[in-house]
């Protein structure tokens, strides 16, 4: 952690609109948002706060709906706020909250490490990544951690390792001292990641990074905004199979559209409200429990009051 000073440095915004802050370019208010300049100065913002002061913490906003009625409380910024990214002499990389998957990606290339090409095409943070385990082509980003770095609600660092969490498919949750899951605090974060990566050959792995964001242009919808994938996809099949074979790409409410591209993405094809993103996926899922059976469960996370 850089020199701890006693006065605050970063920067406090009011009455923040969020859709300026999240993929889907949609959605509602926050009272107070925080963007620290670093992690000292993160730290000491924890500490100035009221104890039952709600917090959200937010990266690149690219798996998040706030409902148009707002949140309340205090949202910390990590995106370009915990911005360090580095190799430790063991080898590992040392990467914090706020630092882009893309980025993560072609630092680990430069530095002939593979296995982080997935992160590329990962429009999150590396904090977002951890809270989610996002993945995509067989990887997830909890298979390469060798332990997290945590801030507390008091403003205290603490390091925990994967065993001290239940990973699954796009689900992160904390084990008690008898290893039983529960949900991730909301009062601490995710600021700081130890990664390990193989050594390989650096040039294949930005090859493979150009590859594989080629196929995202030809299958997603990017240049619309979008939250990526809505839906987890079901035990043995994919949730855009069976949104598409119900005949849902186009479906539409308000400015949000099933996408035509790929079905398990909603696009705000132009002034979505929150509500109206929400009521796609409530129609989406409700057709498809009808027709085939099969419960949906989102992936996005939605958050807030309704309007
Ligand atoms: C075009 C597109 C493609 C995508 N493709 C993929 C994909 O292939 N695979 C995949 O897994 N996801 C994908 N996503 C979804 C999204 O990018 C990931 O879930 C990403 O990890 C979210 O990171 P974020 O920083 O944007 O998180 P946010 O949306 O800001 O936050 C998501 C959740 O994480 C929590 N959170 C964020 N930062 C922290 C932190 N530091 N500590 C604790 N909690 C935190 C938030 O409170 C929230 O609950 C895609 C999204 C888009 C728009």
């Amino acid at each position: 952690m850089s020199e701890p000073t006693n006065f605050l440095r970063g920067e406090l915004s009011l009455d923040v609109d969020m859709s300026r802050h999240v993929s889907w370019r949609a959605g509602g208010r926050v009272a107070r948002m925080y963007q620290a300049v670093d992690l000292a100065d993160l730290a000491l913002f924890l500490r100035t706060l009221p104890q039952d002061e709600p917090l959200l913490t937010v990266g690149l906003g690219s798996n998040l709906l706030v409902r148009d009625g707002g949140l309340r409380g205090t949202l910390l910024l990590t995106h370009g706020a915990l911005t360090e990214l580095h190799q430790e002499a063991d080898g590992l990389l040392y990467a914090q909250a706020g630092v882009p998957g893309a980025k993560l990606a072609r630092f680990a290339a430069t530095h002939d490490l593979i296995g982080a090409e997935f992160c590329a095409g990962i429009p999150g943070t590396v904090g977002g990544m951890l809270a989610m385990n996002a993945g995509c082509y067989g990887s997830e980003i909890w298979d390469k951690v060798a332990r997290v770095q945590v801030l507390t609600r008091a403003g205290e660092l603490v390091e925990r390792t994967p065993a001290d969490y239940a990973i699954g498919y796009r689900s992160v949750q904390r084990r008690d001292d008898d290893g039983e899951p529960f949900p991730l605090p909301t009062d601490e974060l995710f600021v700081g990641v130890w990664l390990k990566f193989e050594s390989g050959d650096g040039a294949a792995s930005r090859l493979a990074i150009k590859t594989l964001l080629e196929k995202r242009v030809a299958s997603q919808p990017i240049g619309t905004p979008n939250a990526g994938s809505v839906f987890r996809n079901p035990a043995g099949d994919h949730a855009a199979r069976l949104i598409e074979s119900c005949g849902l790409k186009g479906c539409k409410i308000g400015g949000a559209e099933v996408s035509q591209k790929h079905a398990n993405f909603i696009v705000n094809t132009g002034g979505a409200t929150a509500a109206d993103i929400e009521g796609l996926i409530e129609r989406v899922q409700a057709e498809v429990a009808a027709r085939t059976g099969i419960h949906l469960h989102p992936e996005i996370r939605i958050i807030g009051e309704k309007q």
